[in-house]
């Protein structure tokens, strides 16, 4: 059935275009828990290049990249350093205790980005009495704080702090790549800053499954064997790793379309009388309250009767995000559509 919708509840409904569906078909595959599947290889090295980081690890999800690298990173009764809206500690399924046997010292960052003087403040003394204070772990672009990303200095000072104190940074980079072309900012300069970072390949850059996690290749060593025991092992994954490759040559280019897309809707939610509160933040996310006289659930019904498809977020919010298969002409029907919704006899 070929799906007439505007799907914007989320980048994870990117579908393989014909051109990757025939990179995978093409590829050529080996056992990759035996080290033999040579575009997995190839995968790895490009995005561990991309980030100038040493080595690289294809796993099946972002929850899983993620997951690995807190574990990698900790022992049992560490601490980990994050802001609360994190994934890893929102969306994960309570990962970090039930994997690495951590304790989380949330912080509440202005709009989920998280400063030195922040950290430094939460950095536990050598004492029997507390956890080990060991990881930083930063998300960009911020998916709970509606796609907020980091000034690269801001990164950098952070990555000075963890330094200076002995702690290992990770990042959440699932949307790292909308961050880069919002903030025009190189994946290589970025990438030296952090001990271990997760790459997702399935949201904007349209793979059907996979992120990637970066490291030394000391580290993936180490992830690999995780991996394993997580059950993330997987054979001719070639296949799926051909689909990432072609993400990373193809597909990284329109993500700076998705995000000026984004940016439009947020213009015409603001013009629209209903809508009490919107958050853009220069990416492809926008969130959205509608006035509790007509309510949120009433305007994403409307929408839905129009085929346009959004989420609720938390109690009375929205969200919209665009992505790889919402094109020009789809942003202008969603924008008419949010501006054409009123209550009767009242006008925009
Ligand atoms: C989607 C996402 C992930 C990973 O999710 P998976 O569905 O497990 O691939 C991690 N962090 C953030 C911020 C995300 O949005």
């Amino acid at each position: 059935m070929i799906n007439k919708n505007i799907d914007l509840r989320s980048d994870t409904f990117t579908l393989p275009s014909q051109a990757m569906k025939e990179a995978m078909m093409n590829a050529k595959v080996g056992d990759d828990v035996w080290d033999e599947d040579p575009t997995v290889k190839e995968l790895e090295a490009k995005a561990a290049d991309l980030f100038g980081h040493e080595a690289a690890l294809f796993c099946p999800s972002g929850t899983m990249t993620n997951q690995i690298a807190l574990k990698i990173l900790t022992q049992p009764q560490d601490d980990i350093i994050c802001d609360i809206r994190s994934h890893i500690y929102q969306y994960e399924g309570g990962g970090i205790a039930y994997n690495s046997l951590c304790s989380v010292r949330l912080l509440q960052g202005e709009k989920g980005i998280l400063t030195p003087e922040m950290i430094e403040e939460v950095i536990l003394p050598n004492d029997i009495h507390f956890p080990r204070s060991r990881v930083v772990a930063l998300e960009n672009t911020v998916n709970k704080a509606g796609g907020s990303s980091y000034k690269m200095d801001e990164i950098k000072a952070i990555s000075e702090l963890c330094k200076k104190n002995d702690l290992k940074l990770h990042l959440d980079g699932a949307r790292i790549f909308n961050a880069l072309v919002y903030r025009n900012q190189s994946a290589k300069e970025l990438g030296q800053y952090f001990d271990t970072i997760s790459v997702c390949l399935s949201k904007g850059l349209g793979a059907p499954v996979g992120s990637v996690l970066l490291a030394n290749k000391q580290l993936i060593h180490q992830a690999k064997r995780v991996r394993k025991v997580l059950g993330g092992g997987m054979r001719q994954s070639g296949f799926l790793a051909a689909a990432g490759i072609y993400a990373l040559d193809n597909n990284i280019g329109k993500l700076k379309e998705d995000n000026q897309n984004a940016g439009k809707i947020a213009d015409s939610l603001k013009q629209n009388k209903l809508v009490e509160e919107v958050i853009f933040e220069g990416t492809n996310i926008v969130l959205f309250r509608i006035e509790s006289s007509y309510s949120s659930e009433k305007f994403k019904n409307e929408l839905a009767k129009k085929g346009i498809l959004v989420s609720n977020f938390g109690k009375e919010w929205l969200r919209i995000v665009t992505h790889l298969d919402i094109s020009k002409e789809m942003i202008e029907t969603v924008c008419n559509a949010i501006l054409e919704i009123k209550v009767e006899g009242v006008s925009v």
